[in-house]
């Protein structure tokens, strides 16, 4: 049995899931705007699914929108605001941190003239509300900030920061990526008052190719695709009905058991951190007080991808702890003042209820075998 320690890239479909999706394909496979019965079975599914993921948000089924992943969410999330509020307005405040779906996105928005601050942690590595905060300007028209960040788990203070900026400047727009704490960390529009989050399915034993964007009521969205009318013409095209379900599924699954999974992930991780601490070449690149699904930390003088490709000969699945795809550095290590040479080591090993004591056992005893092996092959 393979030993999958890369939860944080994707998780493994739930049996419900599969189950779901299954029945939506092989049984309620109508196209949700046919007006017969089984279009109407396939609309019934999907606002299914959209009712289970408003309710896990606490909100209301009207601002929950299909999309194919939080790639997309955030793209959309972010164009459109760009053009509906940033009309007059130009400048856009974001962390160091993004994934690649909002760095990137807000990259572009720059080439197109818009004005950019991202906002570095302390020298501690720890992000500050405040510095966000101070970094608005009459012209700022939206903040994008991450809340659990991918690449070594850190949370961000968004929910600090967006309450703040809800009293302060109402008018700006508020966007969190909520990919990595969704469904793992409490996550409500109550709690983080944000205008727009994005969510993605295949992180949470969903399907991939499908996500969300939540919209609060009164954001005005303009699509960046043109088509139908699905989706309220915001993300026109046919519904993926069966992913959806899938989606939906998923979060039934998973909603009940959030306290109890980041508690029994907590001690993975304390167990994993403790056998780490007793290896003298081993340095720590999380924040201990970050997620408990994601530890990151550097095997010295032996690179990424030739650690990964040990430990997948012996069975066992993580990531490089530094690139966001297929080697090429996303710069989030850089941020925290972690060296190069520490960052090119990096290993990300990220849980899922799945994962067991012995797992960590294993990877610990093949870690160990990979560095007596590798370090004299430099
Ligand atoms: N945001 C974060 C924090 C992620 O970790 C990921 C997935 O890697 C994404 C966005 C992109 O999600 P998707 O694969 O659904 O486009």
């Amino acid at each position: 049995m393979p030993i999958y320690l890369d939860n944080a890239a994707t998780t493994k479909p739930a049996p419900a899931v599969i189950e779901a999706i299954t029945e939506a394909l092989s049984r309620h496979y109508g196209n949700p705007s046919s007006l017969h019965r089984m279009g109407l079975e396939a609309q019934l599914m999907v606002d299914d699914a959209r009712k289970t993921i408003a309710g896990a948000l606490g909100t209301e089924k009207d601002c929950i929108l299909f999309t194919s992943g939080a790639t997309e969410s955030s793209n959309l999330a972010l164009r459109s605001a760009a053009a509906v509020y940033g009309r007059r307005k130009k400048h856009i405040i974001t962390s160091a941190v993004e994934h690649a779906s909002v760095r990137s996105t807000i990259d572009a928005l720059e080439q197109q003239g818009y004005t950019v601050t991202r906002v570095k942690p302390d020298e501690n590595g720890v992000f500050q509300a405040k510095d966000f905060l101070d970094a608005v300007t009459p012209d700022t028209f939206l903040v994008s900030v991450m809340l659990a960040e991918n690449e070594t788990g850190r949370i961000l203070p968004v929910q600090k920061l967006f309450r703040m900026l809800q009293k302060k400047y109402p008018d700006i727009i508020r966007h969190c990526d909520v990919v990595q704490a969704f469904m793992k960390l409490p996550v409500s529009v109550s709690d983080l008052p944000a205008d727009l989050l994005s969510m993605s399915a295949h992180k949470i034993h969903g399907p991939k190719g499908c996500g969300a964007l939540y919209i609060r009521k009164g954001i005005r969205m303009q699509s960046i695709v043109t088509g139908g009318k699905q989706e309220k013409g915001i993300r026109p095209g046919t519904e993926a009905s069966p992913l959806i379900a899938g989606f939906g599924a998923a979060v039934k699954l998973m909603q009940p058991t959030i306290a109890e999974r980041y508690a029994y992930v907590s001690e993975l991780r304390a167990l994993l951190l403790e056998k780490l601490g007793e290896l003298p070449y081993i340095t720590l690149n999380s924040d201990p007080e970050g997620s408990p699904y994601i530890v990151n930390f550097s095997v010295k003088g032996i690179r990424s991808e030739i650690m990964l490709h040990f430990l997948e000969d012996e069975g066992i699945y993580v990531s490089s702890g530094s690139a966001c795809s297929k080697g090429v550095q996303s710069g989030v290590l850089g941020a925290y003042n972690i060296p190069d040479a520490q960052a090119d080591c990096a290993l990300r090993v990220s849980f899922s209820e799945e994962t067991t004591a012995a797992e960590i056992d294993a990877l610990i005893a093949a870690i160990e075998k990979g560095q007596a092996t590798l370090i004299h092959k430099k």
